[in-house]
């Protein structure tokens, strides 16, 4: 009977104080879950989208400025360097270009007199300059290069049959091959980067190179001094296709249909200038914070949240990139601080990673994943946001394996945030196809990989584009972005029981 006394009073003992520290819990939860707020994230996007960091070009002194800055954040709070020699920053070189003044696209038309006719167009709506263009002038003759592939082994070239040099190349993006989740696209992804459309000019003689891109900001591309470059939009592209009896878009489709390249001189003669300084030196770095786990064995377990910092910088007007992506960033920032400042020891790891050079071609992702801090096997996932701050609702997307991964996130909103959420599994498009985030990278190197996003965007992007101000935020979306982020994480590092 005594022993029996003696085992209740025990039992009854170990359930109060799981209670208590339960309750314990939940209050130290609770408190940091409402000290993250919007007037405070929004003062951090203001500062991420000031004249000081100019756009955050990755290279430029005004990113590495906005990289001490972020370092400086996770400092006050407590949250430890982990970028390399006990400080925050994981460098890499990262040679850039600045450009000086927007130059000019000029068309010339030529007139049965003799004269020439000359279309100057508008930036930043009808071209943008070239972001790593050389430094010149080129007028020239036209030359439509379909996609601007040369694949041999796919038995595929827009450059067969047809000189360009000294002349200017007109090009699309992507290649002939247009679903990116066929498996079938993975033997073309290779000929999809703007870094290798650009050599590929240069090694085929262009002096110049019009680029269908839409005209926008576009740092991830190849610099070479002997190319002058320049993004077009849909009025341009319109003028050097007129009396030519087709469009782009006729074309593009008989390539995608057939396969075969349909590259022809398009007649027309077009100026383009350019006024740029070359940094080769240029140095970058992804901005490393870290809450070490407390318990000894979860410890060498981590989960790593990141997002890119730098953004397009400045071509004429500066694009300050405050959707694109401090959004992310400061989404980020908001759970980071919650979390360092809650009181509660988390089990596991969690990183804290601001990524460098995305925009120049998603270099401080695969920095990260070549010098990785723990192993891939003792990463639990990488959680990628970018353009976060947008809409009404909340998105978390990971592999159809992952499922458990996403309910760390569910439960939170069910619980505490109640906004409309969407989940998917594989994530969309892009992490099987076209190489164009973070996300990817890490997906591509093995990594189990989630993304969190905003649904119902309702405020007008400027992807790349001037008017990418704190004002195309929607800041009370990012508040419960960061509140997801933080229970989620917070949860997902203390679980005993999540085991891959
Ligand atoms: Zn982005």
């Amino acid at each position: 009977m005594k022993k029996i006394i003696i085992l209740f009073s025990v039992l009854i003992l170990s359930t109060l104080r799981m209670a208590f520290s339960q309750d314990d819990f939940e209050t130290k939860l609770l408190k940091q879950f409402h000290s993250i707020q919007s007037q405070e994230m929004m003062t951090w996007i203001e500062k991420l989208c000031s004249p000081e960091f100019n756009g955050r070009l990755a290279g430029t002194p005004e990113f590495i400025a906005s990289a001490e800055w972020v370092a400086g954040k996770l400092k006050e709070w407590g949250i430890k360097p982990a970028g390399g020699n006990g400080n925050y920053f994981q460098w890499f070189d990262f040679p850039y270009t600045v450009v000086n003044d927007i130059g000019s696209l000029t068309l010339n038309l030529a007139q049965a007199d003799g004269s020439v006719i000359k279309k100057n167009y508008i930036y930043p709506d009808e071209y943008y300059p070239g972001m790593n263009s050389g430094s010149g002038e080129i007028t020239a003759e036209v030359i439509f290069v379909g996609y601007g592939v040369t694949a041999p082994e796919l038995n595929y070239d827009d450059y067969k049959g047809i000189d360009v040099k000294g002349k200017i190349v007109l090009m699309n993006r992507d290649v002939p091959y247009s679903d990116p989740r066929n498996p079938e696209y993975r033997k073309w992804v290779g000929y999809c980067y703007h870094q290798y459309k650009l050599e590929n000019a240069v090694k085929h003689g262009a002096a110049g190179m019009l680029y269908i891109d839409g005209a926008m900001a576009n740092p991830n591309i190849s610099y070479d001094p002997s190319i002058i470059v320049c993004g077009i939009g849909p009025q341009p592209l319109a003028d050097i296709f007129a009396g030519l009896k087709t469009t782009n878009r006729e074309i593009l489709d008989k390539i995608t249909k057939t396969f075969k390249p349909a590259s022809f001189s398009t007649a027309k003669s077009v100026t383009i200038k350019a006024n740029t300084t070359r940094h080769p030196e240029g140095k970058a770095c992804n901005v490393i914070g870290m809450i070490e786990g407390s318990d000894p064995v979860l410890k060498n377990e981590a989960i790593i949240i990141g997002g890119h910092l730098d953004a397009v910088g400045k071509a004429g007007k500066v694009v300050n990139g405050a959707l694109d992506n401090a959004s992310g960033v400061v989404d980020i920032m908001g759970a980071a601080k919650a979390m360092a400042l809650s009181g509660i020891g988390l089990k596991r790891s969690v990183i804290f990673l601001f990524i460098g050079g995305e925009e120049g071609g998603l270099v401080g992702s695969r920095v990260y994943t070549e010098k990785p801090l723990f192993g891939k096997d003792k990463t639990i996932t990488y959680i990628n946001l970018d353009m976060v701050g947008n809409g009404t609702g909340l998105s978390v997307s990971a592999g159809s394996t992952y499922k458990d991964l996403l309910n760390y996130f569910v439960q939170a909103n069910t619980k505490y945030i109640h906004r409309t959420m969407q989940t998917s599994t594989p994530v969309p498009g892009s992490y099987y196809g076209r190489p164009r985030s973070d996300g990817v990278v890490f997906s591509m190197a093995g990594y189990r990989t989630m993304e969190i996003g905003n649904t119902d965007w309702y405020k007008k992007v400027y992807y790349h584009l001037p008017g990418d101000d704190p004002d195309a935020i929607t800041i009370d979306i990012m508040e419960d972005v960061s509140k997801m982020i933080y229970v989620g994480l917070t949860n997902m590092a203390n679980d005993a029981s999540l085991k891959f």
